[in-house]
């Protein structure tokens, strides 16, 4: 039975668009907010509009953002001789959480995926080259925080092959280990010979 509101049954549509949420979740959603007032359900509403509307991509970085440069590029107080390569936003705002990296960074926007048909230049790559070449502070780092999956590893060597060509550019990437608490039986092999890899002096 389809239910007796065709309002209430679009609304659950839309909801289960969502990532994470299943038909039922939505009805859920759907009859938690009609029970809401009307003021924090239009606050909820408007904050969506906004989130389409109002944020940007900050035009040198690529990072979602409200305004255009991000905080990140206009800081003065950043280290513009390194640059962080990342796949999406979130994964700067994770960085930043962790108040280890001072420079900047670079979203791409996707990873090289022959099997999906998305090539070098379907991501911000171009963007990334014109940045090393026209940059006003000589960049001395460009550190490569990608995913340790094949996607990951096809677009770090694909950057890293193409930033070769620039002597003074030292190409790093960040070390991928084996996660806090972990057992190392539960370790799979490939996350294991890179830890070794990139083990470092005690
Ligand atoms: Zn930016």
């Amino acid at each position: 039975m389809k239910g007796t509101s065709e309002i209430l049954e679009q609304a659950i549509e839309q909801l289960a668009t969502l990532p994470g949420t299943g038909r039922k979740s939505a009805r859920r959603i759907a009859l938690h907010l009609l029970k809401r007032d009307r003021e924090s359900v239009l606050r909820l509403a408007d904050a969506l509009v906004d989130l389409k509307q109002s944020i940007t991509r900050c035009s040198i970085c690529g990072v979602i953002s409200d305004g255009d440069p991000c905080t990140i590029c206009s800081s003065t107080k950043r280290d513009s001789e390194k640059i962080c390569v990342v796949e999406e936003s979130q994964d700067v705002f994770l960085i930043e959480k962790t108040n280890e990296f001072r420079g900047r960074y670079h979203v791409l926007g996707g990873l090289i995926s022959p099997l999906d048909n998305i090539g070098p230049d379907d991501i911000r790559i171009n963007q990334l080259m014109k940045r090393v070449k026209e940059d006003r502070e000589p960049i001395e780092e460009v550190i490569l925080a990608l995913n340790p999956d094949s996607k990951g590893e096809a677009t770090a060597y694909y950057i890293n092959k193409l930033l070769n060509s620039f002597e003074d550019i030292k190409v790093t990437r960040i070390a991928y280990g084996i996660p806090m608490g972990t057992e190392l039986e539960f370790i799979d092999e490939a996350t294991l010979s890179r830890a070794f890899a990139s083990r470092n002096t005690f």
